[in-house]
C-alpha cells in the first residue's frame, strides 16, 4: 500500500478538488470549540495554493441527513480557515449546481473556495454516481485529506475517484504510511497494546494483531474478560460473560501462534465506580466479590512499560483503566511514559487512547497519533478502506 502524494503530481493551474475533514465541534452559536482539525489540513491546503492549484475544499459537518440546514453550514469554518491562512477563502452556496460550477471555473491560481456541507445531499452517504459525477466535474484532480472518514463509501471520499484522477494529501499519507508499514512489514519487536471498555468492541483488531505481532498486551475493562478465561474471579469488575469462550480461543490462538500474550497480575480496585471511592492495589487473584478492577496495578504497568521499551514498533489502542477519573489513571500514564520513551515507531489510535496521550502531554513524542477513530479501527481490523483503496498506487 503505497499511495501517490500530492508532491507526486504537477497541480499547477488544475482545479483541485480536496476532501478535507472539518467535521469540527461547534457550540449552539456555531462557533468553533476546537479547530484541530482545520489546522491539521493546513499543510495540503498550502501546499497546493502555493503551487499555483484551483482548490477546491469538500467536507461534511455533522448531520443533516441530506436536507439544507444552516446549522450544519461550512460558512464558519471558511472563517475561521482565512483567518488561520491569512487568505481570502471564498464560501460555496452549495456543492454541485451551476453557481458552483461557474465559481469553480472562475479561480485563478492559487485561489480557494470552501463548498457548502456535502452531506445537504442525500446522494453523499449513497454514493450516488451521478452525484459525485457532479463533484468530480468541479475539479481535474481529486485529492483526499480526510482519513477519518475514509471508511465510508461516500461520494466525496470514494465515488468521486470513479472520475478523475484520485491522490492522496500529506495527513492521509502520513496515516496510510506509518500504519500500513507497521501492519504490513513491521520494525520487530513489534507489540501491540489493547485496552478499553470491552472485548467486543475490538474482537476483530485482536485478531487481525495475533497474525502479526511478537507480543499482545491486554489491558483495560476488557482484560477482565481474559482473566475470567483463565479461570480467575474478577469480582464485580466490567466483564463480558459471553466473550469468556471467545476470550479462551483468542488466548489459545495466541499461544499456538507463538504470539507473548501479557495480562495484568495486578489491579486497582474499588467498591464503588467513583473518583471519590478508597482504591487498593490487589493481585488479580485476590479480588472480593464487591470490587472492581479500575485500572491496571504498578506491577503490572511497569511489566508492560518494560516490553514496550524493548519494542521497535509499538500500536496502542484503548486506556489501560477508567483514565478519566485521577485514582485509575496511572496504569494509562505509566503506558503513555513508556510509549514516548520508546525508541522504536510509537502509534496511538482510538478517540479515548488519543485524548489520553494528549491529556498526560506526550502527544509530540510519538510517531503517529492516528486522528480517525472508527476509521483507524477498521484499518487495526486489516480491512481496506474504500477512501483508500480509490487512491492511486505507486507503480
Ligand atoms: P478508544 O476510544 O481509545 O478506542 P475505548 O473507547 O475502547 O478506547 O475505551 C475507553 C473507555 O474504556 C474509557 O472511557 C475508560 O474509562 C474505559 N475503561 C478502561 N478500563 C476500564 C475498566 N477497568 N473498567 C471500566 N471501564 C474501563
Ligand atoms: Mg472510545
Amino acid at each position: 500500500m503505497n499511495k501517490v502524494g500530492i508532491e507526486e503530481i504537477p497541480v499547477e493551474g488544475k482545479r483541485v478538488f480536496v476532501r478535507v475533514d472539518f467535521n469540527v465541534p461547534m457550540d449552539e452559536q456555531q462557533n468553533i470549540t476546537d479547530d484541530t482539525r482545520i489546522r491539521a489540513a493546513l499543510p495540503t491546503i498550502t501546499f497546493l495554493a502555493e503551487k499555483g492549484a484551483k482548490v477546491i475544499l469538500a467536507s461534511h459537518l455533522g448531520r443533516p441527513k441530506g436536507k439544507v440546514n444552516l446549522k450544519y453550514s461550512l460558512a464558519p469554518i471558511s472563517i475561521r480557515l482565512a483567518q488561520l491562512l491569512n487568505k481570502e477563502v471564498l464560501m460555496a452556496k452549495d456543492c454541485i449546481g451551476p453557481e458552483v460550477q461557474a465559481q469553480a471555473g472562475r479561480l485563478k491560481n492559487g485561489e480557494i473556495i470552501l463548498l457548502e456541507n456535502v452531506r445537504f445531499h442525500n446522494e453523499e452517504e449513497e454514493n450516488d454516481p451521478k452525484f459525485a459525477e457532479k463533484l468530480a466535474g468541479l475539479a481535474d484532480v481529486y485529492v483526499n485529506d480526510a482519513f477519518g472518514t475514509a471508511h465510508r463509501a461516500h461520494a466525496s471520499t470514494e465515488g468521486i475517484a470513479g472520475y478523475i484522477p484520485a491522490y492522496a494529501g500529506f495527513l492521509m499519507k502520513k496515516e496510510v504510511d506509518i500504519m500500513g508499514k507497521a501492519l504490513e512489514n513491521p520494525a520487530r519487536p513489534f507489540i501491540a497494546v489493547i485496552g478499553g471498555a470491552k472485548v467486543s468492541d475490538k474482537i476483530a483488531v485482536i485478531e487481525n494483531l495475533l497474525s502479526k505481532v511478537d507480543n499482545l498486551i491486554i489491558g483495560g475493562g476488557m482484560a477482565n474478560t481474559f482473566l475470567k478465561a483463565q479461570g480467575y474471579e474478577v469480582g464485580s469488575s466490567l466483564a463480558e460473560n459471553d466473550k469468556v469462550s471467545l476470550a479462551r480461543e483468542l488466548l489459545g490462538k495466541a499461544q499456538n501462534s507463538g504470539v507473548k500474550l501479557m495480562l495484568p497480575t495486578d489491579v486497582v480496585a474499588a467498591r464503588e465506580f467513583s473518583a471519590n471511592t478508597p482504591s487498593r492495589v490487589v493481585k488479580v487473584t485476590e479480588i472480593q466479590t464487591d470490587e472492581q478492577a479500575l485500572d491496571i496495578g504498578p506491577e503490572s504497568a511497569e511489566s508492560f512499560a518494560e516490553a514496550i521499551h524493548s519494542a521497535m514498533t509499538v500500536i496502542w489502542n484503548g486506556p489501560m483503566g477508567v483514565f478519566e477519573m485521577a485514582p485509575f489513571a496511572k496504569g494509562t500514564e505509566r503506558i503513555a511514559r513508556a510509549m514516548a520513551e520508546c525508541h522504536g515507531v510509537t502509534i496511538v489510535g482510538g478517540g479515548d487512547s488519543v485524548a489520553a496521550v494528549e491529556k498526560m502531554g506526550v502527544a509530540e513524542k510519538l510517531t503517529h497519533i492516528s486522528t480517525g477513530g472508527g476509521a483507524s479501527l477498521e484499518f487495526l481490523e486489516g480491512k481496506i478502506l474504500p477512501g483508500v483503496a480509490a487512491l492511486q498506487d505507486k507503480e
